[in-house]
């Protein structure tokens, strides 16, 4: 048997992604996909594998017993934990379930690799998040942490400990600096997923000529670092396959406002419109005929916000041999297009 591979979070984009990736890219593998048996998740992102090479087994980051269970048995070369409790704006309302997932599911794998497996290679997702108010733009390796959401404080305290087992047992562990990575699978409460599913629907009602209600946001001027996940997937097997236990920052080293990507995804569905208005009365209205196509709701504001995200990834291109494929511009295509095929 080949290389053995234990991937959890496979109902999400980037565990789903890395399957593909490595179904394609390594001929010689096993791939164990950890999935909770009783999650209501939906298990569409990875419905398509179809290989020998592909098995599902019991995980979840709550239960330290089934960790060491799944990793006593199978004594991977490879863990790459893509779960979490993931999405930021939900953070503030489960501060505790996150850090249970995000940080203390992390110290029970790594204990578990510790004691039935030290040399695994070990990669746990890591976040822009983390640098929280950024001091410096661009951010690098060298940024500090200072997150801004309970997300970001369990992703960084995740982070120490990596580090921690990385440098008191000579593990392989690490924990890349990614910043946002979006695409056809991401889940739609993120902003981007939200606006091309949202873009498709009205794009839907305007070919139909029937009424519709507006895309409703939050805040539409805070910058992200936005790639697709699939040149993220291809990252990160680099950072794990690197002579070194090193941690990188993949990111396309551009920012865009939450509006760039609007009027982008507006435009792939041939809606032209302009802002109007400032703060909450702020609204993206059609050109020509006037309809209200995004409305600002205060619901959608976070109690602290991350304002500016802006990666610098000269090191993984360096010394991984890593770039990007996928433009800002693709990216905001690929996913409208989906979207508009698929309502
Ligand atoms: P994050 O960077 O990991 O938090 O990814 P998100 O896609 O959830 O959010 C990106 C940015 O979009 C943040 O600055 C949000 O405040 C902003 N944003 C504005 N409106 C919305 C919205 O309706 N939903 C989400 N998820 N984010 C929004």
């Amino acid at each position: 048997m080949g290389k053995k591979v234990f991937i959890t979070g496979i109902s999400g984009q980037d565990g789903s992604y890395m399957i593909d990736y490595l179904l394609e890219k390594e001929k010689d593998i096993q791939i164990f996909g950890g999935i909770r048996r009783l999650s209501v998740e939906n298990h569409d992102n990875f419905a398509h594998v179809d290989d020998p090479r592909f098995q599902t087994v019991d995980f979840d980051l709550t239960d330290p017993y089934i960790i060491q269970k799944g990793i006593q048995e199978i004594q991977p070369d490879y863990f790459i934990n893509f779960a979490a409790s993931s999405f930021v704006g939900s953070s503030w309302d489960n501060p505790v379930l996150t850090m249970e997932v995000n940080t203390m599911g992390v110290l029970h794998i790594l204990e578990s690799l510790r004691k039935f497996s030290p040399k695994t290679r070990f990669y746990n997702a890591g976040s822009s998040e983390e640098w929280g108010n950024v001091v410096s733009v661009p951010q690098d390796e060298n940024h500090p942490l200072r997150p801004r959401s309970p997300y970001g404080a369990s992703k960084a305290s995740a982070r120490h400990l990596v580090k921690v087992y990385r440098e008191s047992y000579g593990m392989y562990a690490i924990q890349g600096f990614l910043l946002n990575h979006e695409s056809e699978r991401r889940g739609s409460h993120f902003v981007t997923r939200k606006i091309t599913k949202n873009v498709a629907r009205i794009s839907k009602a305007y070919g139909q000529a029937k009424p519709f209600e507006s895309l409703k946001l939050g805040n539409v001027n805070s910058q992200r670092d936005w790639s697709h996940a699939l040149d993220f997937v291809d990252g990160i097997w680099k950072m794990l396959n690197h002579n070194i236990p090193k941690e990188y920052v993949l990111s396309s080293n551009e920012t865009h406002t939450i509006k760039e990507f609007v009027e982008k995804s507006f435009a792939v569905s041939k809606i032209e419109g302009r802002w109007k208005g400032w703060g909450l009365g702020e609204k993206y209205v059609e050109i020509h005929d006037g309809n209200v196509l995004v409305e600002i709701d205060p619901k959608f504001y976070r109690p602290a916000e991350v304002d500016l995200l802006l990666g610098d990834s000269t090191k993984a291109r360096e010394e991984l041999g890593w770039e990007p494929k996928v433009s800002f511009d693709e990216l905001v295509k690929r996913m409208s297009i989906h979207d508009i095929l698929n309502t």
